[in-house]
């Protein structure tokens, strides 16, 4: 037997000042997307924005729904979004922000296990870490990549492809 240990980093920013202007600026639209989320039912309002190589930035956000698997998160959203508006371009960094009661919540955002694994293949199809800015009221922390958040993770080598 053997015992592997691994370790990963993230850098915890305790104000949005601290970051790079164009991080700042993802942060502020994923934050403008929470507003416009679509939560009749839980009230957890989440945005998110991507920043492709070409400059654009592309926002979603959480759309629910009364048969409540059918709705889809606003990571999954923008990055399809942004996909479909822009195939093939690089995905650079996605920021996410929530919104609950009309507060920023605490802690910080964290992208659901379907989400990150779209992240995956995008990062995957973009052939550069994508940067993952989570956004919360009291730090933003931001990782370098998604083997951070997803090891181990499910890729289309797994199925030979
Ligand atoms: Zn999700």
């Amino acid at each position: 037997m053997k015992e592997i240990q691994l370790e990963f980093k993230i850098k915890i920013y305790q104000s949005l000042e601290e970051l790079p202007l164009s991080s700042q600026n993802l942060i502020l639209k994923a934050r403008e997307a929470a507003q416009r989320a679509y939560a009749p039912y839980s009230g957890y309002r989440v945005g998110a924005a991507v920043l492709l190589g070409n400059g654009e930035v592309v926002t979603g956000n959480n759309q629910e729904n009364a048969a409540y698997p059918s709705g889809l998160c606003a990571e999954r959203t923008a990055m399809f979004y942004a996909s479909s508006r822009f195939p093939g371009e690089t995905m650079c960094s996605i920021a996410v922000s929530t919104i609950s009661n009309s507060a920023l919540s605490g802690k910080f955002a964290k992208p659901c296990g379907s989400c990150r694994q779209v992240i995956a293949e995008y990062e995957d199809l973009s052939g550069i870490p994508i940067v993952i800015i989570l956004d919360g009221s009291s730090a933003i922390t931001v990782v370098n990549g998604i083997d951070t958040l997803l090891p181990f993770r499910f890729k289309k080598e797994d199925m030979g492809k």
